[in-house]
């Protein structure tokens, strides 16, 4: 193994959806508000005063203004739709006017992207095969995405545009869900089609990522997955863009005699799968059992602290998630009366029946004890119970890796030292807690940090950039699902955020 070293100004880990909507804006592409179009009664009147009274780029009003901070810090609370970060729930509005009743929102997008002549250099790793981050590996299963296409577009380059050069002459429906291998291959293509690629470093990993001992800059260890071969990178910022979905939180070791088992003979002619978990994988693995299975699913069921995401699916865009969660809402509710036990105990089950009548939910339920072909199981009420189980699929949850940054660094972020993973919830208090800062941008290239309010409007400008509490420490940001937004369409107005803030001081560092 060789060593070599490079210097970029950034260096994004990960190369999901959002580390491609960075690199795109960094590679000189800034967003400017149309303010042209009709359906203006679609954008707030306060959000489209602000940008279309505003010359240049969007990324002005978004770092510069603190009326656009101020609104931002007002409305948030009192939007029904509001994402964890306002500027992303604001970006998904004015990209796509009313996208969860308007499939062909998109249409409708106030903002254009314009090249202009500066890019700020930076590097793209991520660890997965090509770009795409958790979408470059499609499940045998070749699942549906939860999403319609668009709303897994990127700029620049949109779902459709790559649907209609894929599939000459195929229509898309708006309210399509493509398959994942569709959505995969598009996130590989985006960067050629974009012109990004030479930013980017698939099948790469950060192994290591520390502040260097100057404080000024950042050095970082990258392995090519293929080769072995090292490369060491000395960046002036970073941007965590690692996601929180590349490892799934294990079965309870209690499950391990089914698990492991050996024999493959089931002493029950009965075909039951037991699924775990109250998300969308564990939904998708309900919805794809075999119809000769009958299936038990254990759930948590908190509907007022921690409501399973089903809930938020509407009958008409997505029946089979709401038809599984009335099905999870009836378990819960009966207290775990089974309500399709009279079904269950039937030997002659039809190879055809609904999932209604093969389904047995059992809510905030606690596993006991395994044997190689069954479980016991406490139900909410007390009871014991035994069910053969020919196969489990458990999907209890999901996390991201962050033992590649320092130890220092990790302190510095607001973590444990003993913090190796993430959540949506991890860099939250972090984030929030910044808001209220803007940087000062010296015109010597030193950065200081002010409280907003200690400005006026007027002052608020050139010097003061907002980072809207995604610079976690002085150079470090945060993108994508990390951010607490794990859907895709959210992802905009963080990178936008992120990209001004970069280019802001990139234009001073090299003036
Ligand atoms: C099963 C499932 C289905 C989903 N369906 C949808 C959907 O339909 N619509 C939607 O909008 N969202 C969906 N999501 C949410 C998902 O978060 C987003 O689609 C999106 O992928 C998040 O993008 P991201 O850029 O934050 O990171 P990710 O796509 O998570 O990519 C991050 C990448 O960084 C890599 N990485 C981590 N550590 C390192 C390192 N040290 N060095 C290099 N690389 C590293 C990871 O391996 C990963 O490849 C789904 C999530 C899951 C788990």
């Amino acid at each position: 193994m060789s060593s070599a070293v490079i210097a970029v100004d950034t260096l994004v880990v990960g190369s999901g959806p959002s580390a491609l909507t960075l690199s795109y804006l960094l590679n000189g592409y800034e967003p400017y508000y149309d303010g042209e179009l009709e359906g203006e009664e679609k954008i707030d009147p306060i959000i489209h005063e602000l940008f279309s009274s505003t010359p240049g780029s969007m990324f002005g009003p978004v770092l510069h203004s603190r009326a656009l901070h101020t609104y931002l810090a007002n409305s948030h609370s009192s939007d029904p739709a509001a994402t964890t970060c306002a500027m992303n729930g604001l970006f998904d509005r004015l990209a796509a006017p009313n996208f969860d009743f308007d499939p062909n929102a998109r249409s409708q997008s106030r903002i254009r992207y314009k090249k202009t002549g500066i890019s700020v250099p930076h590097l793209v790793v991520g660890s997965s095969l090509c770009s795409g981050g958790q979408w470059a590996c499609v499940d045998e299963a070749n699942s549906r995405t939860l999403s319609y296409g668009e709303m897994l577009s990127l700029p620049g380059f949109s779902f459709s545009e790559f649907h209609a050069l894929v599939h000459p002459g195929v229509i898309l429906d708006p309210c399509t869900r493509p398959p994942r291998s569709d959505v995969s291959a598009y996130y590989s293509m985006y960067p050629s089609r974009v012109g990004i690629s030479d930013t980017i470093r698939a099948n790469h990993t950060v192994l290591s990522l520390r502040r260097s001992s100057s404080g000024k800059t950042f050095t970082v260890i990258i392995q090519d997955n293929h080769s072995g071969r090292l490369t060491v990178v000395s960046a002036r910022n970073i941007t965590l863009a690692s996601g929180i979905f590349s490892h799934s939180v294990p079965p309870d070791p209690i499950l391990h005699p089914v698990l492991d088992r050996t024999s493959s003979r089931s002493a029950s002619q009965e075909k039951l799968t037991l699924v775990i978990g109250s998300g969308f994988s564990a939904a998708d693995a309900v919805l794809t059992c075999p119809s000769d299975h009958k299936v038990l699913h254990l759930f948590k069921w908190d509907p007022r602290l921690k409501p399973s995401p089903l809930r938020g699916c509407h009958q008409e865009s997505y029946p089979e998630y709401a038809g599984l969660y009335k099905l999870m809402r009836q378990a819960a509710i009966k207290n775990n009366t089974p309500t399709c036990r009279a079904c269950l105990k039937d030997k002659h089950m039809s190879r055809e029946l609904p999932l209604s009548s093969r389904y047995e939910g059992m809510a905030n339920s606690t596993l006991l004890s395994a044997s190689p072909w069954s479980v016991h199981i406490r139900t909410s009420s007390g009871k014991i119970v035994e069910r053969y189980v020919t196969e489990i699929k458990t999907h209890v949850g999901r996390f991201g890796v962050i033992s590649y940054l320092s130890s220092e660094l990790r302190a510095e972020l607001g973590l444990d030292p003993g913090q190796f993973w993430a959540s949506r919830h991890t860099f939250r208090s972090r984030i929030d807690s910044r808001l209220n800062r803007w940087t000062v941008l010296r015109k010597d290239g030193s950065l200081d940090e002010t409280y907003v309010l200690d400005l006026t409007e007027r002052e608020s400008s050139d010097l003061f950039s907002a980072s809207h509490g995604l610079e976690l420490a002085p150079g470090v940001f945060v993108i994508g699902s990390l951010v607490g937004d794990t859907l895709v369409r959210y992802t905009l107005g963080s990178c936008v955020t992120v990209a001004g803030n970069i280019l802001d001081r990139y234009k001073i560092y090299s003036s």
